[in-house]
């Protein structure tokens, strides 16, 4: 039944998401806790909902490491750890920020985990979006920050890590309320500068679209079903995979995604938790 799928989900994505927390050190490797984490998710019965994020400082989001990439985490580095397990189609989307080694954006953590913290307070059924938004500005202004505007939270189906209903880190004067059996991402982020990102370069996440005109194109659609995939994964499937990619890209036969990135190198935290809301008030599935 899709709830205990979603409960069981999250509690792979919640264990994988504290390891992976611990393994964020100076000098380690983002890969290995990239696929550390990823692995974790295969092995605990799950598949992984969309690649391990590994966004750092004023990478809001959208970044993976590319295959044998040895880039490593940096003293101060501000790194936000988003991942995703998914079990029979039922998802869950978690996120964490540390700082490696460094105290300097302590107040920057606790406001998007503050504000993820209360809106949960807000949520039950009949409870407007907007509401939750509301919540959710007011307490990263308290810190002296601002919102990320255009970041949202998401409503989760079957297969469909955004569906329809968008969950705004602000008031946005939406009139959409909350059902039972609704599945969702709460997912503020906080901000230094002035609450906006901007998709630049490309950040090694790329969706299937559905387009089998290619007969690796009907391989990918098979091992994504139909959710976000990494370089990573394309390299496991196919020896020529930058080839595939690099024809992919021109033709667009896949969407590729840009890292979301804060374009005046202002610092960006997020903090995620995927909920389940039932009639008598909401689960939080990844605590
Ligand atoms: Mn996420
Ligand atoms: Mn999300």
């Amino acid at each position: 039944m899709d709830y205990d799928d979603y409960v069981q989900a999250g509690k792979i994505a919640s264990v994988a998401r504290s390891e992976g927390y611990k393994m964020i050190e100076e000098n380690v490797k983002l890969l290995d806790v990239a696929e550390y984490v990823e692995d974790y998710i295969r092995k605990s019965g799950a598949q992984i909902a969309f690649p391990v994020n590994l966004s750092i400082n004023n990478e809001a989001a959208h970044f993976t490491p590319p295959p044998g990439s040895d880039l490593v985490f940096h003293q101060g580095d501000l790194v936000k750890l988003d991942l995703g397990a998914e079990i029979n189609g039922f998802i869950a989307d978690t996120a964490v920020t540390k700082e490696v080694s460094t105290n300097n954006w302590t107040n920057l953590i606790k406001a998007s985990e503050e504000a993820l913290n209360n809106a949960i307070k807000k949520v039950k059924v009949g409870a407007m979006t907007s509401e939750i938004g509301r919540e959710i500005e007011a307490t990263i202004k308290r810190y002296g920050y601002n919102p990320v505007y255009n970041l949202t939270g998401h409503t989760l189906e079957k297969y469909l890590l955004h569906a329809g209903t968008s969950f705004p880190n602000y008031d946005d004067g939406s009139r959409v309320k909350l059902y039972p059996g609704m599945a969702f991402a709460i997912e503020p982020f906080a901000t230094t500068g002035r609450g906006r990102v901007r998709g630049l370069e490309f950040g090694n996440i790329m969706l299937s679209l559905k387009n089998e005109s290619m007969e690796y194109l009907k391989d990918i659609h098979k091992f994504s079903r139909g959710l976000p995939f990494s370089m990573r994964d394309l390299a496991r499937h196919f020896s020529n995979y930058e080839e595939i990619a690099r024809e992919s890209e021109k033709k667009k036969y896949l969407y590729f995604y840009p890292v979301l990135k804060e374009n005046k190198g202002e610092m960006v935290s997020q903090t995620e938790h995927t909920i389940y809301l039932r009639e008598d008030g909401p689960v939080v599935t990844t605590l």
